[in-house]
């Protein structure tokens, strides 16, 4: 377990990694089994692995019924747009230098 890194949050938060794309994804973990989580986790072989669904959408048929759902820290977070890859970018470019 880690802590987010936002300066307003500092939440414990979870990692599972995108099925597809193997991209690490920050999970609240205490949200387990929330109606409007969009992050379906499971875990193979001790990986926590994802599949990423709209929150209001039924589970794809190829999730197993045995898996959780769980809100992504990003749904979650008052800092996200402060440490997602492209928003840091664009933050990066429109600081000021110093
Ligand atoms: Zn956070």
């Amino acid at each position: 377990m880690t802590r987010c890194k936002g300066p307003d949050c500092g939440a414990e938060i979870g990692w599972a990694l995108t099925v597809p794309g193997g991209k690490r994804m920050p999970i609240d973990p205490e949200s387990s089994g929330a109606a409007d989580g969009q992050a379906i986790v499971w875990c193979q072989r001790g990986v926590a692995l994802c599949v990423i669904v709209a929150a209001d959408k039924p589970l794809p048929p190829a999730v197993d019924a045995a898996v959780t759902r769980y809100r992504t820290h990003y749904q979650t977070c008052p800092d996200a747009p402060a440490y997602s890859g492209q928003s840091r970018r664009k933050a990066k470019a429109d600081a000021a230098p110093g």
